[in-house]
């Protein structure tokens, strides 16, 4: 199995953990050509997750914006929300076989380990989440959602006491109980197999795609376009449509409140350099000595410094083309999507919708667009409601404290 994605990506990480990595590309290559495991792994995505997902045509957009048609794959209507899922159905079901009982992961805004502690409560393993302090106090409704789910979250309580602290402290519980343990990555990122493993696992969405668009008389999209942060529901949409050269991909980073470091999530076209960071080689925003830069997004899932291997390569080959979309523009979107089709989508998902609005009154009817709405706007409430400035929603919250806490 390859290990890199030209330059990018690779397996940099302490010696002791090669052994256990070569393992598990081992068990998944086999897996990945198993029969039965793909029968497995396609039974969970549909009983329990709720696959196929729908590919929903925009007919209100389209009409309003005049120009392409607007087509939504709706990965919301995943269980939790959003497409993590299906990459932890498929690492659950690759530590099944790898006989572990356990499932580490570490969180930033609690998405990935409420996907986790999901999939270990149904496939039955234990679940340890880390999670920086800091990001505990901001995310509260996730932290509380994976304990009912039966996780123990350790709060992080040294350095930034934010995600890259959460890694460390989930790194070093893997490295002391790799018999037991598997560690669950969120993203097509950290070192080889993971960016593969999970690309693998989301193209679903992709194959989907391209079956959903015949059965609207469509032959292929002109235009897919993702959010990226650290880029598996992008890949997922991309993947099977690589090889056809007529189809644009487009990946929207998070442009946030402007420019400058700290300001955005932007790895390319803005301060972002090459690096080996959390085992892999990639793009980073980072300073010389190769420390993680800070980075905000009003979407927690695109707050994140670094990007999977594979989009660094397929950036410089040309084959995706990257764009951005700040944070008043990802609001903004929102309230159309909204109020023109009856879908409220994550703020992380509403970057690339910003981005579709824009290109399609520039392009002709008969074009395609495909936005993957990546996951569901209910995780956000309390964000929107801020946003939005919504008074009703204060004096509830103020109401809530003052009734028996
Ligand atoms: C986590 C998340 C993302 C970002 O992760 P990728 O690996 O880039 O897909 C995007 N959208 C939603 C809804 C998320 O929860």
């Amino acid at each position: 199995m390859k290990s890199h994605f030209g330059q990018y990506g690779g397996r940099y990480v302490p010696e002791m953990l090669i052994p256990v990595l070569e393992e598990l590309e081992k068990v998944y290559f086999k897996a990945k050509k198993d029969k039965k495991f793909q029968k497995e792994f396609e039974y969970y995505l549909k009983t329990f997750s709720g696959r196929p997902t729908p590919l929903t045509y925009a007919k209100n957009l389209t009409e309003k914006l005049g120009g392409a048609k607007i087509y939504l794959k709706n990965e919301g209507l995943n269980l939790t929300g959003a497409h993590k899922i299906t990459h932890c159905i498929g690492q659950a079901l690759i530590a099944k076989r790898l006989c572990k009982t356990r499932l580490i992961a570490e969180t930033g805004a609690g998405q990935h380990g409420v996907a986790t502690a999901t999939v270990a409560a149904k496939f039955g393993f234990s679940c340890t989440v880390y999670m920086g302090e800091v990001d505990i106090e901001r995310q509260r409704p996730n932290v509380f959602l994976m304990k009912q789910l039966g996780a123990t979250v350790i709060p992080v309580s040294f350095g930034s006491k934010t995600l890259k602290d959460a890694v460390n402290a989930a790194l070093k519980d893997y490295i002391e109980n790799v018999d037991s343990s598997h560690y669950v990555l969120g993203s097509v990122l950290g070192p080889h197999p993971y960016p593969t493993m999970n690309r693998d696992f989301q193209s679903i969405v992709g194959r989907e795609i391209k079956k959903q668009l015949k059965e609207y008389q469509e032959n292929k999209p002109d235009f897919v376009i993702a959010c990226v942060g650290g880029g598996s529901n992008a890949m997922g949409a991309f993947t099977p449509f690589l090889t056809n050269k007529q189809v644009a991909l487009i990946g929207v980073e998070a442009g946030g409140r402007g420019k400058g470091i700290g300001e955005n999530a932007i790895r390319f076209s803005g301060e972002g350099s090459i690096g080996v960071v959390e085992g892999y080689k990639s793009y980073f925003l980072q300073d010389n000595d190769g420390q993680l830069q800070p980075t905000h997004s009003i979407a927690a899932g695109l707050d994140y410094p670094g990007i999977g291997p594979e989009l660094s390569f397929l950036r410089d080959q040309k084959r995706i083309d990257f764009v951005s979309s700040t944070d008043n523009e990802a609001l903004r979107a929102v309230k159309v999507l909204a109020n023109s089709e009856g879908i409220i989508p994550a703020l992380e998902s509403a970057h690339a919708l910003a981005y579709a609005i824009k290109l399609a009154p520039t392009l002709s009817k008969e074009k395609v667009i495909v936005v993957n709405v990546s996951g569901r706007g209910d995780k956000d409430l309390f964000i929107l409601a801020k946003a939005f400035k919504d008074k009703n929603f204060y004096e509830f919250l103020k109401k809530e404290v003052g009734n028996g806490y």
